[in-house]
């Protein structure tokens, strides 16, 4: 790129001007592509989650019903137990295809992840240590409090199982001053003051078949009972929601990082 050699510079730039185009396009056919399996799960879970509200209404009436020794009683609150459960699935689908309302505030992305911190240090286990990084200053972004903690929960869960025989989860938050298209700034964001998040761990990594799909619902590579597919469906509803992207980078048997970047709260003019 010297300003000696015009033309072996201008090669290289357009070299690298269709690079990002064919880059663009990739990431614009997976939104596309998330976008569309979005839509046909929240048309699913709509209905669903009506007919959970009735199952669990009436398995709540028949209970109070039941006198307080009745085995039946015990019975009944499987099925409510199910149905909670089942009601969280169709609610994290929900996030996943933002149908569910979102009630975007000011907060400080270090909190969030100090909070989400004493929940985790009681879930992780005691084979796997969590370290966290934290921005000296505010990392302000404006996102729905409970889904941001769930994007760090569901992003150190992930963690956590990709390292049965133990590692080290790292949280990490930054404020990036991604002006002139620097630092690492996805392509598929505006130039801008931004905030990132990055959860990494030390496990398993993935193969790059599993990385292409891990953001689509219902897309696990775990046994059947334990992975749901939601997780990171979710992070990434949840994240460009916020006009913010989700990356991530893994290598198989080298550990996985996932980065979030989240535009900075506080600066005016974001976006177009
Ligand atoms: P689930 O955790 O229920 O399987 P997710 O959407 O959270 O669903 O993740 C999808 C898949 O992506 C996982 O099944 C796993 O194969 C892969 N994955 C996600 N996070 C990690 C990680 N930190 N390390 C290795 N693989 C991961
Ligand atoms: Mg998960």
């Amino acid at each position: 790129m010297s300003p000696h050699a015009p033309d072996q510079a201008e090669t290289t730039e357009r070299r690298e001007a269709r690079l990002q185009r064919g880059r663009l396009e990739a990431r614009l056919a997976q939104a596309q592509r998330l976008e569309t399996i979005g839509q046909l799960a929240a048309g699913v879970a709509h209905d669903f989650n009506n007919l959970l509200a009735v199952i669990l209404n009436y398995a709540y009436f028949v209970r109070e019903q039941l006198p307080e020794d009745s085995e039946l009683r015990r019975d009944v609150d499987e099925i409510r137990r199910a149905a909670e459960r089942a009601s969280d699935l169709t609610h994290q689908l929900l996030v996943f295809s933002r149908e569910e309302a979102i009630e975007p505030e000011v907060l400080d992305l270090n909190s969030v992840v100090r909070e989400a911190e004493r929940l985790l240090r009681r879930t992780i286990g005691e084979h796997v240590r969590l370290v966290t990084r934290l921005a000296p200053e505010g990392c302000r972004v404006s996102a729905d409090p409970s889904q941001l903690e769930q994007v760090v929960l569901n992003l150190v869960v992930n963690a956590r199982d990709a390292m049965p025989d133990g590692g080290t989860v790292t949280i990490e938050t930054a404020r990036v001053d991604a002006a002139a298209r620097r630092n690492g700034l996805p392509e598929s964001l505006p130039p801008g003051p931004y905030v990132l998040l990055s959860v990494g761990d030390d496990g398993v990594g993935m193969e790059p078949d599993v990385m292409a799909h891990a953001f689509e619902p219902f897309f696990t590579t775990k046994p059947k009972g334990t992975g749901t597919g939601l997780g990171l469906a979710t992070v990434y509803g949840t994240v460009t929601a916020s006009r913010g992207e989700a990356e991530i980078e893994s290598t198989p048997g080298g550990g996985t990082t996932v980065r979030i970047w989240l535009p900075e709260a506080s600066a005016p003019g974001h976006g177009e």
